[in-house]
């Protein structure tokens, strides 16, 4: 008879567990607080215009296709995806602009031509983030930082002896403007920061190898939306008989003789010897295990940025504007600032407008667009929301005249907005995160929280809030390391 398993929430990572428990020949119930699966890889429709609610940058898309692979499907029959030829266009005020193309060596060309630089220097840039990955990733991304057996391996030892050369003691700003000298060329390459929700201005210069993701591993969108990403593993799971319970939120972990006995919700008890967390690190902790020992240390880490997103169904279509599109602010400092000392909103915003329509014509009616525009966003810390989000509203719209030229408006025919304290209810991440703790220090990497309880026999963690960070690769790595120490069935 097979062992029986618990997973506390249907985000990615949860999803991801629950699959990956079925291969070990697990019998598993999901337990979720909302009534849908994907967390925050959600979607809804408004006036006809559908829109992504969360992620909107897919990189690394074998990751999903594993999860299929391992239970012998063939991952076409649930999900596809193409890749961008285009990464991402750059708007800057004083008219200058950048479309970012995915193959390399065009764009080197087309960086030299726009910014000043020279090929030499990119292509060294590009290589050395190139190298930085492949040295890093084993040790930061694939493994648990949380065993000594991970620090025995040759990768490991090489990588740990060459970190002193990738930039860990500088902040990314600080490398990128030794590569270049022009500060346009700096700021798109900061930008990459924003990808674990940091501040580059902090962040160490081991985070350029974040580019190496997005311009040589590619970027890629899924038929149907992001949305699908969620909703093909869910199928997945529901194939394989994962039983999900929706609308029933844990509410705590049972522990008996310092080993997980069960889990209790509004509705029930449930027992169980293996429950996989997919919760927010710091509520799994506050809410459900109020009377065991908390690790403060990594639960009082700084967090991530948070978001504040308008979702505008607009009654017009833009030929310059591709699916991710980029509106830097003036002064970029000023805006992080902002974000990570003030806890405030800049009033000269970075913009980030994503219109799926560009893709998929039928996320918005014949002749329209549905724009996602997202600014970065402290956490929630209480602020008053609604004045910084009716504010935003016009900085946004100042913005987006000064640098495209364009009266939005009276283009604007619907609207939705979610803000940190909606990201916060929504999925429960600590302060509205979007990726858990932040990245903001040298050290960030070894205090996020393991995969597996040091406290709580049967005890699993996934997701972004703990090792090894948050966004969709990282969540679906992050199953496969907490899965990885579960025994089989
Ligand atoms: P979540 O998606 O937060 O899921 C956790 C689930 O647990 C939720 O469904 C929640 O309801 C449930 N839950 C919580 N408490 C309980 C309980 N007590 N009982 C039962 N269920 C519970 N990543 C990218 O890769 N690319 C991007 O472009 C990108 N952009 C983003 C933009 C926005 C606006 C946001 C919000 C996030 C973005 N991210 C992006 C980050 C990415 O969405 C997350 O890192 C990832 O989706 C987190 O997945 P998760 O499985 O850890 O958690």
């Amino acid at each position: 008879m097979p062992k029986n398993a618990i997973v506390i929430g249907a985000g990615i990572a949860g999803l991801a567990a629950a699959i990956r428990l079925k291969a070990k020949g697990y019998d598993v119930t999901v337990f979720e607080a909302n009534d849908y699966a994907g967390g925050k890889l959600h979607s809804e429709t408004s006036n006809g215009f559908r829109f992504d609610m969360g992620p909107s940058l897919f990189t690394m898309p074998w990751l999903v296709d594993d999860l299929f692979k391992l239970h012998q499907k063939n991952p076409k029959d649930y999900f596809t995806y193409h890749r961008k030829q285009t990464v991402c266009n750059y708007f800057w005020e004083d008219g200058t602009s950048f479309s970012a193309p995915a193959d390399s060596e065009q764009f080197i060309t087309d960086a030299v031509s726009c910014f000043g630089e020279t090929a030499d220097d990119i292509q060294t840039y590009l290589d050395g983030n190139r190298q930085k990955y492949g040295l890093t990733k084993s040790l930061f991304l694939e493994k648990s930082l949380h065993r000594a057996s991970t620090y025995w391996s040759k990768d490991t030892v090489k990588a740990i002896s060459k970190i002193g050369g990738m930039g860990i003691s500088k902040s990314l700003d600080q490398w990128n403007s030794q590569h270049f000298r022009n500060p346009k060329m700096v700021q798109l390459f900061n930008r990459y920061a924003t990808y674990n929700g940091s501040s580059p201005y902090r962040t160490p210069g081991i985070m350029s190898m974040i580019p190496h993701l997005e311009m040589d591993l590619g970027t890629y969108f899924p038929k149907g939306g992001m949305h699908r990403i969620s909703q093909s593993l869910y199928q997945l799971a529901q194939d394989l008989d994962v039983t999900f319970h929706f609308n029933e939120a844990v509410e705590e972990i049972v522990v008996e003789n310092k080993r997980i006995a069960g889990i209790r919700t509004h509705r029930d008890y449930y027992p169980t010897q293996v429950a996989v967390s997919n919760m927010d690190i710091v509520p799994t902790y506050r809410r459900l295990l109020p009377n065991e020992k908390h690790p403060e240390k990594t639960l009082q880490q700084e967090r991530s940025s948070s978001a504040l997103i308008f979702y505008w169904g607009i009654n017009h279509t833009f030929d310059h504007l591709d699916l991710h599109n980029i509106l830097f602010s003036e002064d970029y400092q000023q805006e992080f600032d902002h974000i990570f000392n003030k806890k405030t909103l800049y009033k000269d915003p970075t913009v980030y407008i994503n219109i799926t329509s560009k893709e998929e014509t039928s996320d918005a009616p014949p002749k329209m667009e549905n724009w996602f525009v997202m600014v970065n966003a402290p956490g929630n810390h209480g602020q008053s929301w609604e004045e910084l989000q009716a504010s935003a509203r016009e900085h946004i719209l100042q913005k987006i005249h000064r640098t495209l030229g364009v009266d939005l408006k009276p283009m604007i025919v619907t609207e939705l907005v979610l803000d940190p304290v909606g990201i916060e209810e929504r999925t429960h991440s600590h302060l509205g995160a979007l990726y858990g703790a932040a990245s903001n220090t040298k050290f960030s990497a070894f205090l996020r929280h393991p995969n597996f309880s040091r406290k709580l026999k049967g005890l699993y963690f996934c997701g972004g809030s703990v090792h090894p960070g948050g966004g969709i690769p990282l969540c679906l790595l992050s199953a496969k390391i907490a899965t990885d120490f579960i025994p089989e069935s």
